[in-house]
């Protein structure tokens, strides 16, 4: 058996092009544009590459995309108070802050400073706390595009058995609430977990966010499983030359798998495209919209 290649590319444009056509709507019928503020500090080159990303992408939708970067000597109290300026601000309904930040600036400092009705990325410790009690709020988008990408192929994940190997506050234990909220039955793993393969064997969906190169192996797996892998790795292979792997063994787990993520072009597209659904959910929000129906 060989698995269905879950394309995260691809869904993930089919989700720009939804919003896309969401955010015109909502500017002819209501006069409604969404707008995101991305805020770099420093010149970090990967994160550099992260945000010119997200930049192209909300400008592709027709939001509006106001940019603003700090010098890696930035104090703290620089970053805050532009935070307030943007909290402050009714044509920014998102604020995206890139992490990771220059050592000077405490990261959960500058998360909670930013009203949890723009936090496009739902890390506040609000969002996190409605997540955990099952209220409606903004929803981390790594693991809101894991769950998106599981739904193609399993519709409904009712009474599954999931897996989560990774409990960090950004994918890991957010994932794992969602699932509970799909009513799958979850266990979390981590690097304190015993026995791990024999745990993972049984489970219908199984879901890697570990950053350890292809851990996950074919004989984890259950027949005919749902693997999303969230791993990003770089590595040198046999021939020297380097490249980006999943936590998961793709060839030997897609000989199991009933359906995989491949990395890359799985999980990483959703991110992004979850962040543009949190801004234009955060819009409606903020104009008393109902959510829109993506
Ligand atoms: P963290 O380093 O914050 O968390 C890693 C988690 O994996 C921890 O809970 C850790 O356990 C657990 N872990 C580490 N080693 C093992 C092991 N051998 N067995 C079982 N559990 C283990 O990472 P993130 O959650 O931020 O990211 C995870 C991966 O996802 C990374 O590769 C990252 O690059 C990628 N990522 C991809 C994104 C995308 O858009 N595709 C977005 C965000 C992240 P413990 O808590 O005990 O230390």
């Amino acid at each position: 058996m060989s698995a269905t290649i879950i394309d995260g590319k691809t869904i993930a444009a089919d989700l720009r092009a939804r919003v896309a056509a969401e955010v015109a709507r909502l500017s002819a019928a209501h006069g409604l544009t969404p707008g995101i503020s991305v805020v770099l500090v420093g010149n970090d080159p990967a994160s550099e590459v992260y945000v010119r990303t997200k930049s192209r992408q909300v400008l592709e939708t027709g939001m509006r995309l106001f940019d603003h970067h700090l010098p890696q000597s930035a104090a703290e109290h620089e970053l805050l108070a532009l935070i307030a300026r943007l909290n402050a601000d009714p044509a920014i309904h998102g604020i995206l802050v890139q992490l990771p930040l220059p050592p000077q600036i405490e990261a959960q400092k500058v998360i909670a400073a930013i009203d949890p009705a723009k936090d496009v990325d739902g890390f506040h410790p609000i969002n996190a706390g409605r997540l955990a009690r099952g209220l409606p709020g903004l929803v981390p988008c790594t693991p809101l595009g894991c769950v998106i990408l599981a739904k193609t192929v399993r519709p409904s994940l009712v009474g599954l058995d999931a897996v989560v190997i990774g409990r960090s506050n950004i994918v890991g234990k957010p994932l794992a609430q969602l699932l509970i909220g799909e009513s799958a039955t979850v266990t979390i793993a981590h690097s304190k977990t015993r026995e791990l393969p024999a745990l993972c064997r049984g489970k219908d969906l199984l879901f890697a966010a570990m950053g350890r190169a292809e851990l996950v192996k074919g004989d984890w797996i259950k027949p005919g499983a749902t693997v999303i892998d969230v791993g990003i790795n770089r590595i040198t292979d046999a021939q020297g030359k380097s490249r980006i792997v999943g936590d998961v063994a793709f060839d030997e787990a897609r000989a199991v798998a009933g359906a995989i993520t491949p990395v890359p072009g799985g999980v990483g597209p959703m991110t992004i495209a979850c962040l543009l659904v949190n801004t234009l959910r955060a819009a409606c929000a903020a104009r008393g919209l109902p959510a829109p129906a993506i």
